[in-house]
């Protein structure tokens, strides 16, 4: 194993990186000024959710100190002002991802949310028994657990693409893969496990080849990477806010509008109906169709902050960075000596994702090892069961990098890897 270089003190951490000045962006977040257990936070665990700079959190302090009221439906002004921030955030996602309107964007809770809304309103229209529901074996157990519930009521079947020894979607007999029955394919733009990012364009084409439809899972892909769905010409996008720098319980669906419009709503209630009489009901418009009872109003609007924050360091800028720090994590793993890192060799070919175990060590052991030197990373199975039964282990230790992460705070993490191994060596002498 190499040395691992000492962090001097705060200071070092404040070197800009190529591609965004990190020393600003790092005082725009207040919760990377603590410490954990008398060390400097590095907080490492960013696929499973990012910090908030100040501006989102002001974001959502404005919004009830100001304007707080219910929308769509107040006429007055607080209730006025409450609807137009909250549609306005909508017509940013739009422009985020580049949908055609901001028709096509429904909020939900999260991406976990967003995937049930398809499998229950979509799926349960257009799947049957002679039905195939594909995905692949990178996906989160949220785009695999409602398809499985979808495909049991329906008696359909459900396949797998399973993985190459690279850790990445074996597609070698692509046009294989798919005929007729297939309905859907359900697939993680970038695997939150190993960091592999999927080509979901080459995918889309094969399965409109098929008459089939796309779901992407872009709970990875979004808060990291410049995303365009209709150059994806994905049908569904599902993504959460709370991993791209906003608030929790808010995330989105994007869809299609002819399939927005064919689809009966998720839930019932007030905002969703046009005209209700004791017998029934007619729907409203989409995207509101889909959004039934009070939003999650001020999260929204959080949300919004949290684009314009991406804007301004510009989503370019976003993927170079964490590009040179994952290729430089990659590094310094990879020089010690027994670490098994997980996923595609090459930074180009994943996500600010690194996954890698030590082969005699459980990855909580060194997770809390880690933790006691301000080093916050996740350990287990990352909700990828049956990915972890692929790789032939019960987890992983995963570092996962963002906007604020430093070349300096790989370095504390590859010390306390060290300092970990040292310590579990010196428990079994
Ligand atoms: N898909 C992927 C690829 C994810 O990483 C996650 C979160 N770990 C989810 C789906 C689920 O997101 P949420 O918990 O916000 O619904």
């Amino acid at each position: 194993m190499t040395e691992a270089s000492p962090m001097a003190g705060r200071d070092a951490l404040e070197k800009p990186v190529k591609g965004l000045d990190v020393a600003r962006i790092r005082e725009d977040f207040p919760i990377l000024a603590r410490e954990v257990y008398g060390k400097p936070l590095v907080y490492l665990d960013n696929a499973a959710t990012s910090q908030k700079p100040r501006q989102v959190i002001e974001a959502l302090v404005r919004y009830y100190e100001h304007y707080n009221a219910n929308i769509h439906r107040a006429i007055h002004c607080l209730g006025e002002e409450a609807t137009a921030a909250y549609e306005e955030a909508r017509a940013k996602v739009a422009r985020f991802i580049n949908a055609p309107s901001p028709e096509c964007i429904v909020f939900t809770r999260n991406t976990t949310e967003a995937i049930n809304l398809v499998t229950y309103t979509w799926g349960r229209a257009n799947v049957g028994p002679d039905s195939e529901v594909l995905l692949t074996h990178l996906e989160h157990h949220s785009n695999i657990i409602p398809w499985q519930r979808l495909t049991a009521e329906k008696g359909a079947s459900l396949r797998y693409i399973g993985l190459t020894e690279q850790q990445t979607l074996d597609l070698d007999g692509l046009e294989n893969l798919m005929d007729a029955r297939t309905r859907i394919l359900g697939v993680t733009h970038v695997s939150n496990a190993l960091g592999t990012i999927n080509p979901v364009q080459k995918l889309a084409a094969e399965a409109h080849r098929n008459g089939a439809i796309v779901l992407v899972d872009g709970a990875q892909s979004v808060p990291h990477m410049p995303v365009d769905v209709q150059a994806m010409d994905c049908d569904f996008f599902a993504f959460s806010g709370h991993k791209m720098l906003g608030p929790t319980g808010v995330g989105v669906l994007y869809a299609r509008p002819e399939l927005l419009e064919e689809m009966e709503p998720f839930l019932g209630g007030g905002e969703m109906i046009k005209r209700v009489t004791l017998e029934d009901a007619t729907w409203n418009d989409v995207p509101w169709k889909f959004e039934a009872g009070t939003p999650n109003i001020a999260d929204v609007i959080g949300l919004g902050a949290a684009i314009d924050y991406l804007n301004d360091l510009g989503m370019e800028n976003v993927r170079v960075h964490e590009m040179e720090i994952t290729e430089y994590a990659l590094r310094r793993i990879r020089q010690m000596e027994e670490v098994i890192i997980y996923g595609p060799p090459d930074s180009a070919d994943r996500g600010g994702v690194i996954s890698f175990n030590y082969p005699d060590l459980h990855p909580h052991d060194v997770g809390t090892v880690l933790d006691r030197h301000g080093v916050a990373i996740r350990a287990g199975h990352h909700c990828n069961q049956p990915l972890m039964r692929c790789l032939g282990v019960s987890g992983t230790a995963r570092a996962s990098f963002y906007v604020y992460n430093t070349l300096e705070e790989v370095d504390v993490l590859v010390d306390a890897l060290g300092q970990a191994r040292a310590f579990f060596s010196n428990d079994t002498n």
